[in-house]
Parts: structure tokens; sequence; C-alpha cells
């Protein structure tokens, strides 16, 4: 796993610029779409939580773990120090997102958050406050106009909100204490740790128990698991 520009909040640089209101529930946006695909050509930039991965892989029907080896990339992030997956372009098809076939998305119904959102982003706080804002498309063709709230009810992004909200804030946490295990873990011990974690975040998952229950036995786990890690570098290193 590489460092990567692109890290669990996307692109560096990217989220909310001033040119992108803040819709609330009540307001009506409106802008244009000629369903040409686009926005799924030479993205590299489409992060997937936990959330999304466990929804794609009872989609597909594929284990956690097989599901990101065949379709995404993992990477420790450089700023957030903790594991980002993200869906892996294919080259020899113009860099199109994977499940972009015949210009269609072949995986609609379990999509990710950031293309069922778009043309709106979210915006997660540390005490769980969700906001969304209108990113222009800048294209021609149907003209969509909804309020937020109805977009958001017609997308399902609103009966996931509060799981995404969780997920938000567990990364929020984590990444506090994240940029500390490399001081205090022997880069062997990291490397261990590091796939607990990915483990904890994206894989150890039983796709006919729901998502949520499971990220919070993950994260007991993994309290554990690093007791565990911290223990043995005690036996192995500090011993000597
Ligand atoms: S928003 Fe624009 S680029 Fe994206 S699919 Fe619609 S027309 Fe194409
Ligand atoms: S998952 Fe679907 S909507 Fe999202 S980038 Fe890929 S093809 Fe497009």
């Amino acid at each position: 796993m590489k460092n990567h520009q692109i890290d669990l909040c996307g692109a560096e640089g990217g989220g909310r610029s001033p040119d992108m209101p803040i819709l609330k529930k009540g307001m009506t946006f409106s802008f244009q779409c000629a369903g040409c695909g686009g926005c799924c050509r030479g993205r590299e930039d489409i992060v997937l939580s936990g959330y999304d991965l466990y929804r794609l892989s009872r989609h597909l029907n594929l284990p956690p773990k097989l599901t990101a080896r065949a379709f995404c990339r993992i990477y420790i992030g450089a700023v957030s120090h903790l594991p980002v997956l993200r869906l892996a372009p294919v080259k020899e098809e113009h860099n199109n997102c994977p499940f972009l076939i015949d210009n269609r998305c072949a995986v609609h119904d379990a999509r990710p958050l950031v293309c069922a959102l778009y043309p709106l982003g979210q915006e997660i706080s540390p005490t769980g406050e969700v906001c969304y804002y209108f990113q222009s498309t800048q294209c021609g063709g149907q003209v969509y106009r909804a309020t937020l709230a109805d977009y958001l009810t017609e997308q399902e992004v609103a009966e996931r909100e509060p799981l995404d909200v969780r997920w938000a804030q567990c990364c929020m946490q984590l990444e506090q204490e994240a940029s500390t295990w490399e001081n205090t873990f022997h880069p062997v011990v990291l490397r261990r740790f590091q796939s607990k974690l990915c483990d904890a975040l994206y894989y150890r998952y039983d796709l006919s128990r729901p998502w949520l229950v499971q990220l919070e036995e993950n994260l007991i786990w993994l309290a554990r698991e690093k007791s565990r890690l911290t223990e043995m570098q005690q036996n192995i290193y500090q011993k000597k």
C-alpha cells in the first residue's frame, strides 16, 4: 500500500469550494444531465466507505476482500494515515470506472455514496451534523429539479445517512490517533496493525448480517488487536 494524494475525503483540495452553495432540506435545486456517462470516466477519486464496499459486495455476491481486490485500490492515506479504498479505473478502457458498461452503471442499485449524491456533495462534522452542497454540472440535457429532501430520498441517501455519519465519525476518531502510530509501532508491527485496520473497516463483514453492528464489533476487536500487537512488540523488540 502506498501513500497517495487522494485520501478518505477525496482528492486533495477537493470538497466544498465557496462557489458551491449549501442546501437546506426544503430548498429546490436543478441541474442538467444528458446521461453521457462522462462523470464515470477518468475518475481516480471515487472513494468507498466500508458501507459502500459492503453494499457492492452484497450486490455482486462476493466477499468484501474479493470485491476490493477485483475493483479497487487500497493504500494508506498521506493525511489520514488510515486505509483508503477507491474504485480502480480500467486503464485499457480510457480509465473508465470498472462498473461503467455501455455508458450505464452496472451496479446502480449499490453505487457508492458519492455517485448517488452527484451533483451534490456531503460534509459531516465531528459532532455528526450533516450538510449537503451543490456542485454545478455545467452540462446540457434533461433538466432535473428537486428539493434537497426529495432528492436524498429518491437517491436512497436519506436512509443510509445515519450509517454514513457513524462511518465519518469513526474515521475522524481513528485519524486523531493515527499520526502517532508510526512513532509507536515498529515498522513490521505497524504493517500488521494496518492490515487489521483494513479488516476492521472494510473486510471483516458477514454479508448476511447488518453492517453497522459489525462495524461496532470490529472497533472493539481492533482495540483488542492493538493491545495484543503492543504487547507483542514489547516482548520482541524492547526486551533485547
Ligand atoms: S452530469 Fe454531465 S458528464 Fe455527468 S453523465 Fe450527466 S451529462 Fe454526462
Ligand atoms: S459506480 Fe457507477 S455511477 Fe459510480 S463511477 Fe462507477 S459507473 Fe459511475
